[in-house]
């Protein structure tokens, strides 16, 4: 048995929670009752005082026994508490204890602290708060949050195990690796024909597609031997085969390769997937001056185009996403 530290160890306090490590918490009703509809109730019935007194004779402090362990109470005493500010950053587990909490106790405001919280771990663990937002039917906006965050992630991550699909309806999770099949799709399909998908000057002023047909005024230009790009077709299913620079040709590939994985604008974008196609760029005369600006510039569109798609697609299965089998 041993106390708490500040401010659970507070000579003003008129209630000691137990927790079941054997940590006592000295805390003020009237602030629990706050914060806690179950609280409120428990301390609103009268209580049996205990006989045995301290040396002064104040009467012993009642004590509830909790089922949280210390590390879980503590969480969410803190947030009890406003005055006082917990500056470590909680851990995934840690929240997900404060939720069972927030939901044993009737702590609303605890429970927006807690999918607040969540929310920071989309970008880890899209997978586990998924989980938590259906389950606990955390709200649509979460949901829609992590199973867009699932898709920034290698499809890997859904076929290993994290302890929130143990009570977890296999129906939502099927719906979950539904959607990304249906993002796939999407994203495939803006990849397979990037001739129609893009139009203008975003598209036909890039170098792998000036490539070929410029070339020959640049060996003009220049009266040294030049290494120009060989030429591939951008098609796969495309109504428009196009013919353009082969090291581009193959950035596409990579970037469908990627999209059945992972189908968001992320990798395709990122600066290891624009630098393998600038290595190969950078062999042709011609591309290797213009391929940095073009592609970069490329790359963000594309992300942009992917991110839309994905958003059209999770519009058209709002509902759908959310359904909760509870
Ligand atoms: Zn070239």
């Amino acid at each position: 048995m041993s106390d708490s530290g500040f401010p659970f160890n507070s000579p003003h306090a008129d209630v000691i929670l137990k927790s079941s490590d054997g940590v006592n918490f000295r805390v003020r009703k009237a602030i629990l009752a706050e914060t806690s509809s179950v609280f409120d109730g428990m301390f609103s019935l009268p209580t049996e005082q205990s006989a045995e007194a301290d040396g002064a004779g104040t009467p012993a402090l009642q004590v509830v026994d909790m089922t949280e362990d210390s590390a879980t109470l503590e969480g969410f005493l803190r947030l009890c508490y406003p005055a006082d500010v917990c500056t470590r950053e909680p851990t995934f587990e840690e929240v997900s204890m404060w939720l069972v909490a927030s939901r044993k106790y009737q702590m609303d405001r605890m429970e927006r602290h807690v999918v607040h919280t969540l929310r920071e771990f989309i970008a880890t663990s899209p997978l586990r708060v998924y989980c938590l937002a259906v389950r606990y039917q955390l709200g649509e906006d979460l949901v829609r949050a992590a199973a867009r965050g699932f898709l920034d992630q290698p499809i890997q991550v859904a076929y290993g195990h994290v302890p929130e699909l143990d009570g977890m309806d296999t129906a939502a999770y099927a719906r979950l690796l539904d959607y990304h099949n249906r993002c796939s799709a999407a994203v495939q399909q803006i990849l397979s024909d990037p001739a129609t998908a893009f139009q203008g000057g975003v598209w036909s002023k890039r170098c792998w597609l000036l490539c070929h047909s410029e070339r020959n005024d640049f060996r003009f230009r220049s009266s040294s031997t030049h290494v120009f790009c060989t030429l591939g077709t951008l098609s796969d299913g495309a109504l428009h085969a196009t013919r353009a620079s082969l090291w581009f040709c193959q950035f596409m590939d990579r970037c469908r390769a990627l999209a059945k994985e992972q189908p968001s604008g992320k990798e395709v974008s990122s600066e290891s997937t624009i630098a393998r196609a600038l290595l190969d760029a950078g062999k042709c005369d011609y591309c290797r001056d213009q391929a940095w600006d073009d592609m970069h510039a490329f790359a963000q569109i594309l992300a942009r185009t992917i991110d839309l798609a994905i958003k059209m697609v999770q519009c058209s299965y709002l509902t759908y996403l959310h359904d909760s089998p509870d």
